[in-house]
């Protein structure tokens, strides 16, 4: 008997091959299956006159055959069946390459449907139809993609028998959220995701998948939200005086954006309840010291504060910049990383890599703890740091990006957080010129380097892989569209040997040891080192004032916002700085988003674009956001968003033991987060 939690391999048409196959992408049951949606959907019923076959465009023609013939290639020695096909408006020749049983399956006087790509015959100067397909029934056509090396004929076929014990599909989305916004039933919208009756059907099938997806999500968030607001917090008094030394010993003045933020917190944390805020704001406008004064606010009532950054080196930085601004308050710092571990016993402040929040780490009263450069605090880490509160209260949370999202996206996003954001840069600040550098100017890019490194100045190179990518051209043949891949260790060399043999050279990248990356890190700060050349590692954080060019090869391969991310790492000191971007493709959205770079030096702004441009699944941050993957549903729907969340909120506020389908379903989406 067939079941929703069998193995596929009950499937006929399913054999050892396939299922070995199937499994390796993760499709193990038939459920599975059910929930391997078609990529796109082709209408076989939708035809275009042959008079209006436009070169590269998929279509569905339907015709009468008025010829056929065989013949071969004489250059390469290919079959080719070729049929006449004519309709009220032209006629075009629908050709196969080395599929000699074509010859059988049409001949002249047949009426046929075909569905293909229209291409160019440079010798017979006209349009071809290229290996189309004899379509049998005149339907809408599900298109899978192939993934395991599967073809999308196969994953039909096998999902149109998977589909008859679809019925036995939880309904798990409560009547009353289904009424309210018009969606259908669970195992409708699956037969019609993969056979659907009509494109009115298909839509509806569609906008039941999607919401699905998103309610889980927005349901998840607010039931996240609804508990930490049953914890107990740590009331924080605030001395406002205090607050007003700590500012005032400051080698400058806030902005209007920092105060908003620091206020908003200090809000917060006065509150009793336990805070999880987000602090969104650009590189380089100044989150630091804001993270600083919640802190010395919550050191001041005699709690614990521990500071997290993604990498040793920043932690380090953070640990001097910090220590530096708290001097004068007799607070005392710990340096805690995978690699060092001072005694913390005894400090106000541990400042370190995630090594902070393992088990082993003992605090004696956690208040606050700060996440920087990251979004959120994941939900495995909020329930590690549950185990290290206080008196049972929870301390309050703090995180900070510099990866601005868009507001559309947020609200998907961040439905757990509060959020601040500082839209403000410190004044004086100057932007970074940015330009894109052809490939015949090079040797330029390089002696301008040359002059900014005379006058004392250092410069940053990055690329895009660790080392060369070794993908082997057979001899005596030429890839046109083998390009070369920038990578650091390969541009280390050239730039030390040939281009700058004069000047001392820095390599950077993940796969160094600890230690290595910070003697590395030591000398480039110390000035010892005139040019640091690496990966993407010096994304985040990394403050060298001194440096005034950065120079990014393989440009394309890195999101708008990395980008930006990688910009901010100059211009930090008083001196012009300069950005020289280096692509090796000219495609249209690359120049777009490259443009885009050189024309605005606002990250929001720039999120925005890199989202219109390539959508939300590449934005920098969505992926370590914790998102589950999207199938159905897109994070640029707002409307659709919005009525998940606010189904959601109400069906959490009356409480989920009302709906045991739906905590169930929710229970085991979350499971399978936590397993991601
Ligand atoms: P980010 O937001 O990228 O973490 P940082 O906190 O590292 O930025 O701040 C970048 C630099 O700006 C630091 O050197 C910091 O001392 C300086 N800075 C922060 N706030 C101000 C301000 N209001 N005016 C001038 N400089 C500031
Ligand atoms: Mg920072």
């Amino acid at each position: 008997m067939l079941d929703l939690d069998i193995s596929i391999s009950a499937l006929p048409g399913v054999g050892p091959k396939i299922k070995e196959k199937l499994e390796r992408v993760g499709l193990r049951q038939i459920s599975d299956l059910l929930f391997y949606f078609p990529r796109k959907w082709e209408d076989y019923r939708n035809f275009t006159p042959i008079a209006w076959c436009r070169r590269d465009e998929e279509v569905t023609i339907k015709g009468i055959i008025i010829k056929v013939e065989k013949e071969r290639t004489r250059l390469r020695n290919m079959m080719i069946v070729k049929a006449r096909v004519q309709d009220e408006t032209g006629e075009i020749n629908a050709v196969w390459f080395n599929q000699g049983f074509m010859e059988r399956m049409v001949r002249a006087n047949q009426k046929v449907t075909l569905h293909g790509k229209v291409d160019f015959d440079w010798k017979n100067k006209e349009r071809v139809l290229a290996s189309p397909i004899l379509v049998k029934e005149e339907k809408i056509v599900p298109v899978y993609s192939e993934g395991a090396g599967i073809s999308s004929k196969i994953y039909e076929k096998i999902i149109k028998s998977a589909l008859a014990v679809a019925d036995n599909l939880e309904e798990w989305l409560p009547d009353e959220v289904k009424e309210e916004h018009d969606l259908i039933n669970l195992a409708e919208a699956i037969k019609q995701i993969h056979h659907p009756s009509s494109f009115e059907a298909l839509n509806a099938a569609k906008l039941r998948l999607a919401f699905d997806e998103l309610f889980l999500i927005a349901l998840s968030m607010a039931e996240a939200r609804a508990e930490l607001k049953k914890e107990k917090g740590l009331p924080v008094k605030i001395d406002e005086e205090l607050l007003k030394k700590f500012t005032s010993k400051l080698p400058y003045i806030l902005t209007d954006a920092q105060r908003k933020a620091t206020w908003e917190i200090i809000k917060d944390v006065e509150r009793g309840r336990p805070m999880n805020r987000l602090v969104e704001g650009d590189v380089g406008s100044g989150k630091t010291v804001v993270g600083t004064m919640a802190a010395l606010a919550v050191i001041n009532n005699g709690y614990q504060v521990a500071w997290m950054a993604p990498t040793e080196i920043l932690a380090r930085q953070h640990y001097k910049n910090v220590a530096d601004m708290l001097n004068f308050f007799g607070i005392k710092i710990a340096l805690v990383t995978g690699n060092l571990k001072e005694d913390y016993t005894d400090a106000d402040m541990i400042i370190g890599t995630h090594a902070l929040i393992q088990d082993n780490m003992v605090y004696k009263n956690l208040g606050l703890v700060i996440v920087d450069e990251q979004h959120r605090f994941g939900v495995a880490q909020r329930s590690k740091l549950r185990n290290k509160q206080h008196e049972d209260r929870m301390p309050h949370l703090l995180s900070m990006t510099a990866t601005p999202i868009p507001r559309t996206l947020a609200l998907a996003l961040y439905g757990d957080l509060e959020i601040s954001i500082i839209n403000q840069m410190p004044e004086g600040r100057q932007k970074v010129k940015t330009q894109v550098v052809s490939p015949t100017d090079r040797q330029k890019a390089y002696d301008f380097i040359k002059a900014e490194i005379l006058k004392g100045r250092q410069a940053f190179v990055i690329c895009p892989l660790i080392e060369s990518s070794n993908s082997k051209i057979p001899d005596g043949q030429i890839d046109l569209f083998e390009v070369e891949r920038k990578s650091a260790v390969k541009e280390f060399e050239k730039l030390s040997k040939n281009v700058f043999p004069d000047l001392s050279i820095g390599l950077l990248h993940g796969r160094m040891k600890a230690k290595e990356k910070e003697l590395i890190m030591n000398d480039f700060s110390k000035g010892k080192i005139n040019i640091l050349v690496a990966t993407a590692v010096v994304e985040v954080g990394i403050d060298i004032p001194n440096a005034t060019v950065m120079m990014i090869e393989g440009a394309e391969r890195f999101g708008l916002a990395q980008l930006h991310q990688f910009r901010g790492r100059v211009g930090r000191g008083k001196s012009q700085a300069y950005c020289l971007l280096f692509s090796e493709s000219w495609s249209d959205t690359t120049k777009l988003r490259l443009q885009a770079l050189v024309e605005s030096n606002d990250g929001f702004e720039l999120a925005e674009r890199d989202l219109q441009l390539r959508g939300p699944g590449e934005l920098a941050g969505i992926r370590q956001s914790g998102l589950p993957d999207l199938k159905m549903a897109s994070l640029t729907d707002t409307i659709l968003i919005k009525k998940a969340r606010v189904s959601a909120e109400r069906l959490i506020a009356r409480g989920l033991n009302r709906y045991p389908l739906l905590n169930k379903k929710l229970d085991e989406f979350e499971h399978s987060r936590h397993l991601e």
